[in-house]
């Protein structure tokens, strides 16, 4: 019965603030290709969706 390194390795999250620091915060999922804690993944998540409605809003014009 072996593990998968996935589980016990600590992955950090890969968002850069402005000033060049890197988040400390915790990867929710490391196995995953995108790798943010879950404060930035709700950010994405938010400025993705307003995108996206920005775009699908000038395409319809
Ligand atoms: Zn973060």
């Amino acid at each position: 019965m072996s593990e998968p390194q996935s589980l016990t390795r600590r992955v950090t999250c890969r968002y850069l603030r402005r000033n060049g620091e890197q988040c400390t915060g915790e990867a929710v999922d490391s196995t995953a290709d995108v790798l943010l804690c879950i404060k930035h993944m709700a950010r994405v998540v938010e400025h993705a969706r307003a995108t996206y409605e920005r775009l699908k809003k000038e395409a319809t014009r």
